[in-house]
């Protein structure tokens, strides 16, 4: 298979490219017995670079960074640019979690020594996550989920090196044995809902929270949704557990108590469940054994949810929001709305993709499509959220053009029950 997508401005696989490249060599690794490694290296505080020294001099750094980094890798190896300034590396036939190691290692130092861009001298500072198939992960997904964990996981300890935990070999579940697991994972107890606040950003209070769904491995641990959630899809778990989720919100939610107000508990609904004819009972069940007032429920779904059977869609959200529900559509602006849809669309609010909100502030592409997604959501007299809010700058962008809400690790990571009561009681605001 030839791979064709390149990164232009660092000449380095993009994104694209290198899940591809990814799946080939975890599927080797898995016919062959061999390990390889992922490594994701991060620039921390980019935008600092850009906001000191201009966006050419941000260029160049990631330019140069991408040469230390083509000349780390042997010939086996690849290296691609996958984010605005997160690289990836794949070392193929590595023998054990050390060596993967002293590639970080290696590669910190190196980048350690600082940049020269004329007369300026700048220097970047790292953080890498490192996980290995099959020792890890056993699928390419997973793979890049887990090891994007560990490099947050470093970064939160601040540390420069984040590795899986190694389990013993014996242990590790193949995929097969994940089905399994997730079979009885609702009975066994497994499953937990962690909360993540919405803030309102011209009170700086909460109005919300979003529900997200955490799956307890007995062996392998914490696995998380982007994996496990398509997987009970195929296998017909998800009702059930939408079910479990909708009853579990609102009864913990219910002990919540907030100064701010009466709170919504946002639940993210899979795609084909807005047509599912017993939705709206299984949600006034719910809602009858325990809502309070001081909670109420919100539906997120994401736009290719209505894109199947619009007219009938339509008609089934306008009901939900007749029973007091409220309709939100996440992730938006990775779909394919037309603006003549807009207009009779019974939502409530749009959530805009992380994606285009976590770098606002270095990109001005992402500025512009963040704006007119507000403009487009208060034209149609709906609220809008921006979620992956990761830094100050980002938030006081999202102020300067009247966003109404803002989600994100800058206010608060998802939390489980216990915490987030807490954490609501001693929340004093954002100003
Ligand atoms: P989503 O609905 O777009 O949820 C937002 C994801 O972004 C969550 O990941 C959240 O932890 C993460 N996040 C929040 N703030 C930040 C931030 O500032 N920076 C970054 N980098 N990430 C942030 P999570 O919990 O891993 O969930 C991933 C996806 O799994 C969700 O994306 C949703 O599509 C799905 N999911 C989660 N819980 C459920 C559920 O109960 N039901 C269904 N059907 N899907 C769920
Ligand atoms: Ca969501
Ligand atoms: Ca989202």
């Amino acid at each position: 298979m030839t791979v064709t997508s390149i990164d232009e401005l660092t000449g380095l696989y993009d994104r694209k490219a290198f899940l591809k490249l990814l799946s080939g060599q975890v599927k080797d690794a898995n016919t062959y017995k061999s390990k390889v490694a992922l490594l994701i290296v991060d620039i921390n505080r980019f935008y600092r670079i850009n906001n000191l020294f201009g966006y050419e001099a941000g260029d160049e750094i990631l330019k140069k960074t991408a040469l230390v980094l083509r000349n780390v890798i042997r010939d086996q190896d690849c290296v691609a640019r996958i984010g605005d300034n997160r690289f990836a590396l794949i070392l193929a036939g590595v023998m054990n979690v050390g060596h993967a190691e002293l590639a970080g290692h290696k590669i910190l130092r190196l980048l350690q020594a600082p940049f020269l861009l004329g007369e300026k001298k700048i220097t970047v500072d790292c953080t890498i996550g490192i996980s290995l198939c099959p020792l890890h992960a056993s699928n390419p997904m997973f793979l890049m989920k887990e090891c994007e964990s560990v490099l947050h996981g470093a970064k939160d300890r601040n540390i420069k090196i984040g590795i899986s935990e190694t389990l013993e070999d014996e242990e590790i579940p193949d995929d097969w044995d994940i089905e399994l697991a997730l079979d009885d994972a609702l009975d066994k107890d497994q499953l937990s809902i962690h909360y993540q606040p919405k803030i309102a950003l011209d009170s700086g209070g909460v109005v919300g929270v979003e529900a997200l769904l955490r799956w307890n491995h007995p062996t392998r641990g914490f696995i998380p949704p982007n994996y496990f959630i398509p997987l009970a899809e195929r296998m017909g778990h998800i009702k059930p557990i939408t079910n479990w989720i909708f009853n579990t919100a609102l009864r913990q939610g219910s002990e919540w108590t907030d100064k701010w107000g009466p709170l919504s508990i946002a639940v993210n609904i899979p795609p084909d469940f807005i047509l599912m004819p017993d939705l709206k009972d299984l949600i006034a069940n719910a809602i009858s054994l325990w809502g309070s007032d001081r909670v109420s429920l919100t539906l997120e779904i994401i736009e290719r949810s209505l894109v199947l059977e619009p007219e009938k869609s339509m008609l089934i959200l306008k009901e939900l929001q007749d029973m007091d529900i409220s309709i939100s559509i996440d992730d938006f602006g990775t779909g394919y709305s037309s603006l003549s849809y807009f207009e009779n669309l019974p939502v409530d609010e749009l959530k805009i993709d992380q994606s285009f909100v976590t770098n606002v502030v270095t990109s001005t592409s992402n500025q512009n499509i963040v704006k007119l997604i507000v403009d487009l959501a208060h034209a149609f007299d709906m609220e809008v959220v921006a979620e992956g809010v990761e830094d100050r700058d980002a938030l006081a962008f999202l102020k300067t053009i009247k966003c109404d809400l803002a989600q994100g690790y800058y206010f608060a990571k998802p939390m489980p029950h216990e915490q987030i009561k807490s954490w609501l009681e001693n929340f004093t605001g954002t100003k």
